[in-house]
């Protein structure tokens, strides 16, 4: 029996040393920095290579961005998926799970790929920058040249706006959404990997709608691929819509995987290399391994 359909893989692409974490966890005043990984994921198998989010690319108002946040180590998708075996040539579909620049903002570097969005992602931000000046906060995290690029795409037909949930959109690949949570239209990505429909094998990716274990779990403890504690959601620090809508995509996220805190993958969570097989880069990046499909050579041993 075919264990995993697809290979996972999370690859860091840059970090933040010094992040406050009250950005990560909502109400979290005074309570210190943490290092924030910048990360997108890999999941290749049955014949494609796909990814949730693409990061930004450190130039123009990208780079101004990623200063502004204190982003450091930046580097390509070319330099990063080296790592994995992997060209940006190769992917050839692209899941985005919001429009913050450090998740959509690399859409040139993937020529090949067809990029899927909720419609909701990219017209409720023509509607945000179309607000006066005074009303600009919403852009904080939000490059508008990567909004005009997404748009771009629907000329070259690889633009794919979905309106809600979409089961199999890929064999064992569903897309969910939480409107008006961390951003908009957050989409998060459900890899059943054995393809089951009641999948026991499920992963979710979960964009930003869970930054860090401690949007799961009161005081986390990580060591040796467990992640304990008692189940305690708190929403992330950033939120256009509702912290209410938070709590409740973390909940559908956790209910997908039968409540197994260790399916659900933040990808701005350093302890990652904790609970999975990881590796650091000669880039000095961390490579992380959820899981592999047959016949596919790890890339953290
Ligand atoms: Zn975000």
């Amino acid at each position: 029996m075919s264990a995993n359909a697809y290979s996972i893989w999370v690859a860091e692409y840059a970090y933040v040393t010094n992040y406050p974490i009250g950005g990560v966890l909502s109400g979290a005043h005074n309570e210190g920095v943490c290092k924030l990984p910048y990360c997108y994921v890999v999941i290749k198998g049955g014949g494609r290579t796909m990814m949730v989010d693409v990061g930004y690319n450190h130039s123009a108002y990208g780079g101004v961005l990623g200063d502004r946040f204190g982003v450091e180590h930046w580097h390509s998708p070319k330099q990063v998926l080296e790592e994995l075996g992997i060209t940006p040539e190769e992917v050839d579909t692209v899941f985005i799970t919001h429009s913050h620049f450090d998740h959509l903002g690399n859409t040139d570097a993937f020529p090949n790929a067809t990029f899927y969005i909720q419609e909701r992602e990219l017209s409720k931000w023509i509607w945000a920058m179309a607000q006066p000046e005074h009303m600009q906060w919403m852009m904080t995290g939000t490059d508008p040249s990567d909004i005009l690029r997404a748009v771009e795409l629907t000329k070259q037909g690889r633009l794919r706006c979905i309106d809600g949930p979409q089961e199999d959109v890929l064999p064992g690949i569903d897309l969910h959404v939480a409107f008006d949570s961390h951003t908009y239209g957050c989409m998060w990505v459900h890899v059943r990997n054995d393809l089951a429909r009641q999948s026991q094998n499920g992963w979710v990716l979960a964009g930003d709608l869970v930054y860090v274990y401690d949007n799961l779990v009161a005081n986390p403890q990580v060591s040796d691929g467990q992640i304990e504690g008692k189940l305690s959601l708190k929403p992330v620090g950033f939120a256009m819509g509702s912290n209410t809508n938070l709590i409740t995509a973390s909940d559908d996220m956790l209910k997908a995987v039968d409540y197994q805190v260790k399916r659900v993958i933040p990808i701005h969570e350093e302890r990652l290399k904790d609970v999975f097989p990881s590796r650091i880069s000669k880039l000095g990046l961390r490579v992380s391994e959820l899981c592999l499909a047959d016949e596919q050579a790890s890339a953290v041993l």
